[in-house]
């Protein structure tokens, strides 16, 4: 054993699912004998999960790698980059950096480690990465990831060449993962994929007893969840429009602990665009889904994902994005604009010609129409009651999500963190709720 404890830093950038990646990393490292520090300064190993969604993202690894790589002309310090990462950048930074390793083979890494920083005890490699225990962020509220991989191929996304075909997680092990922490108290799980209404899709789950059986299908995947008893939420991200169906829509509506929240990415509200971009649903078929699912679950909240200016997207186009907008009447929408990765067939196949400051105008103008339909959703809460799960406490108030994904403030005390609590709300506005805690 090492006399000197080893520290390690890690820079995750990205979706849940990366949080989630880090999670099952820390444990490696943990295990291994390295101790946690939020100070990379002090770091002996530096670990960056990556994300390839957006140059913006992959610039700043850039800068930060030099960085680091200053800091060892000092001291001993490794580096090691995980994560979403594509061909082309993966080629640029293999001599940056000391260790690359995919996520799906994360368990290698105390052997690499090993050879260059007298590392320690023993990990025992699981079967795969997702068997790794996770060291959960927080105490009540919890990622599990139940599928990687995608096999919808849209022409902007990295996602299917970084972390490949679709593969499901055996339903008995994301089960047993929910359970454990059920039994520990944790009040909110999130079941995440890039995916997840194709969970089941690959039956290719040669590690499952069931194997020889037809796997579960993402809807009696929930089901069963749902149908234990308990005092938690369940939620899930992110959900194909084209694989959302009828069944899982019945599933949500029974509600229980499924949370009355649905993140639907539209994309364009454009049917040129949305071929363009490879997604197999029209604007009429995904606001007929919409409504459907409003209509069944009244009251339900509903986010999504816009790209603007994508692949010379025109003003007329743009503008049909608009109209959808207005008539979906979004909660939340995550906007973006298109950032072309290498790679990817929009990047081969098309020109990206709408220029950054009109971007960032059709960015803006959409945010607009997500203040107005966000407000005029969140006045229903006016003198209504919520349950929050409280998360922290900022600026002397407490701050939470109630089921229907909206923040909420309210005067509390700092133990309330990681309970449900009741409030009535007062004030209302586009990005969230304000209450007083019902005694
Ligand atoms: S569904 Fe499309 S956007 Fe989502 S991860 Fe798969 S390829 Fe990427």
């Amino acid at each position: 054993m090492p006399t000197k404890k080893l520290k390690y830093y890690l820079f995750v950038i990205g979706c849940q699912m990366n949080l989630s990646d880090a999670e099952r990393l820390e444990t490696i490292l943990q295990s291994i004998g390295y101790t946690k520090t939020t100070k990379e300064a002090e770091a002996d190993f530096i670990g960056v999960v990556s994300c390839a969604v957006r140059q913006k993202a992959m610039d700043r690894i850039y800068g930060k790698i030099r960085q680091w790589n200053l800091i060892k002309e000092s001291r001993p310090l490794i580096t090691l980059l995980t994560g979403c990462v594509l061909k082309h950048d993966k080629n640029k930074l293999k001599y940056q950096f000391d260790i690359l390793l995919d996520m799906k083979d994360i368990q290698k890494l105390p052997e690499q480690l090993q050879s260059r920083q007298a590392t320690l005890g023993n990990f025992i490699p699981a079967i795969s990465y997702l068997q790794i225990k996770p060291s959960y962020e927080s105490k009540f509220k919890a990622y599990v990831p139940i599928m990687t991989g995608c096999n919808k191929f849209c022409t902007y996304c990295a996602v299917p060449y970084t972390r490949g075909p679709e593969v499901s997680r055996p339903a008995e092990e994301i089960f047993t993962e929910i359970k454990e922490l059920l039994n520990k108290g944790y009040k909110e799980i999130t079941l995440l994929g890039q995916n997840v209404n194709s969970y089941g899709l690959d039956n290719k789950d040669t590690r499952s007893p069931n194997y020889k059986k037809k796997m579960l299908s993402f809807a009696e995947l929930l089901e069963k969840i749902n149908s234990w008893r308990g005092d938690f939420w369940l939620r899930f991200v992110t959900s194909h429009p084209y694989d959302m169906s009828d069944d899982l829509i019945s599933v949500m509506a029974e509600r229980k602990h499924l949370a009355e929240y649905l993140h639907l990415p539209v994309q364009s509200g454009n049917n040129d665009i949305l071929k363009k971009m490879n997604r197999y649903y029209t604007v009429e078929s995904y606001l007929e889904k919409l409504f459907d699912i409003r209509q069944k679950i009244p009251g339900i909240s509903v986010s999504t994902d816009i790209i603007v200016g994508f692949a010379g997207e025109t003003e007329k186009q743009f503008l049909d994005t608009a109209k959808l907008m207005q008539q979906a009447k979004y909660d939340m929408a995550y906007i973006a604009q298109y950032s072309p990765r290498p790679g990817t067939s929009a990047h081969r196949l098309y020109k990206d010609s709408v220029p950054a400051e009109e971007k960032k105008r059709r960015e803006n103008y959409l945010n607009e129409i997500l203040k107005t339909t966000a407000k005029e959703y969140n006045q229903k809460f006016t003198n209504q009651f919520t349950t929050v799960l409280v998360d922290g406490i900022k600026n002397k108030k407490l701050y939470g999500k109630n089921r229907e994904f909206k923040t909420v403030q309210f005067i509390g005390q700092k133990k309330l963190i990681g309970n449900f609590v009741k409030v009535k709300i007062k004030n209302t506005g586009p990005w969230g709720l304000i209450g007083n805690k019902i005694k």
